[in-house]
């Protein structure tokens, strides 16, 4: 059996993300129940700072035991179905919610780009200027091309139709490396998993919904149980959660909300744009080349486009081999032609010091 001090390749692929030991210590808590006062304490004392984190300070804050595909999926079953569900795809996560629109058995376009390109909030008007949708959805940070998409401008022409169209927005990867401007912005919905930049396990996923979208659900036949959104407004009104939920991760949550608070959130943002900094430019002393195209790369990961021709799979190997670090090999489509580094969560200097000195050993390896 292996425990906290057994070896392991150190996390550096853009989720799940290293946790430390300190996160896993404030998880090992004696179990209490989820209808009890203790679990209604442990939600009011991390729902207002998570509300500041999103940037909200009138809509609520839900907790739901899955991972981000849950609420994605449920998003659309809240908010679909009485037009045509507009999906804005240029990489791996977008692509993959328009086909789980499909399975959804909606009728949904995908408005494509190739995987590197961002999203052209020109192109998303000209598509709602047809009328014919209802629901947009949105990856922020498209971690599969390392690309940060336009939010604020999307968000702009979704706003200009009026209470009419749902903005759905993925931020799996920028939440909390970023400032979110949720009620600034006038998203309907926006959603993380907590293995990615918030440096917990996976198994949990946050979401906040705004007043248009919950009159929309109203509307909106077979939402299901499990993440219907009336059911998790209902229940959040008593500080609780629809079902048993993740406990443990809860308590994760609240032990990294003090941290990032202990922070501050612009020191946090800033330490997240300063390592990504220092990852840009080992790159460019490389000779390496970027995937996104300057003005729209990640804060959290970034995607190097194998110029180079490097054996991604042997420098995968050599990382984990004589360093103990997990490193990415590129996602989906572009795995081998691309790989990534994350530096987001609970990242520092010295751990990206330590893992782009573990890559220049490794380079001269191959
Ligand atoms: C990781 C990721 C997801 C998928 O999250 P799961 O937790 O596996 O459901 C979705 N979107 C983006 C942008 C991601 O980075």
């Amino acid at each position: 059996m292996s425990d906290l001090t057994t070896p392991h390749a150190r996390l550096h692929i853009p989720g799940p993300v290293e946790i430390s030991a300190e996160t896993y210590a404030a998880m090992a808590t004696p179990m209490i129940g989820h209808r009890s006062k203790d679990f209604v304490n442990l939600y009011d004392d991390i729902h207002p700072r998570l509300q500041e984190l999103f940037g909200t300070t009138t809509q609520p804050v839900f907790l739901s035991t899955s991972s981000a595909w849950g609420v994605m999926e449920g998003a659309l079953r809240n908010l679909a179905g009485h037009k045509k569900v507009l999906c804005c795809c240029s990489g791996a996560f977008s692509d993959k919610w328009v086909d789980v629109a499909r399975r959804c058995g909606l009728d949904a376009e995908a408005l494509q780009y190739d995987w590197g390109t961002p999203v052209n909030p020109a192109d998303v008007k000209e598509k709602l200027d047809t009328g014919e949708f209802d629901v947009v959805t949105f990856i922020h940070n498209e971690t599969s091309t390392g690309v940060m998409n336009p939010l604020a401008e999307v968000a702009e022409v979704v706003r200009s139709y009026g209470d009419d169209i749902m903005l759905v927005t993925d931020t799996v990867s920028s939440f909390s490396v970023v400032p979110m401007k949720f009620d600034e912005l006038g998203v309907d919905v926006m959603l993380l998993g907590t293995q990615k930049a918030l440096a917990l396990p996976p198994g949990l996923a946050l979401f906040s919904v705004s007043e248009r979208a919950f009159a929309r659900a109203e509307t909106v036949e077979g939402r299901g149980y499990y993440f219907d959104f009336l059911e998790f407004k209902k229940n959040q009104e008593k500080s609780m959660t629809p079902s048993t939920p993740c406990i443990h991760t809860i308590y994760g949550l609240h032990h990294q909300l003090d941290n990032i608070f202990a922070e501050g959130l612009e020191a946090r943002f800033a330490r997240h744009e300063k390592l990504n900094g220092m990852v840009h430019e080992w790159i460019d002393s490389k000779g390496l080349d970027y995937l996104a195209p300057e003005g729209f790369r990640s804060k959290s990961l970034t995607c190097i486009s194998n110029n180079k021709e490097i054996d991604v799979a042997k420098l995968q190997g050599i990382m984990r081999d004589e360093h103990s670090i997990a490193l990415d090999g590129g996602y989906g489509k572009v795995k081998g032609k691309t790989f990534r580094i994350s530096n987001m969560g609970d990242e520092n200097e010295t751990t990206i010091n330590t893992l782009l000195a573990a890559l220049d050993d490794s380079l001269e390896k191959l």
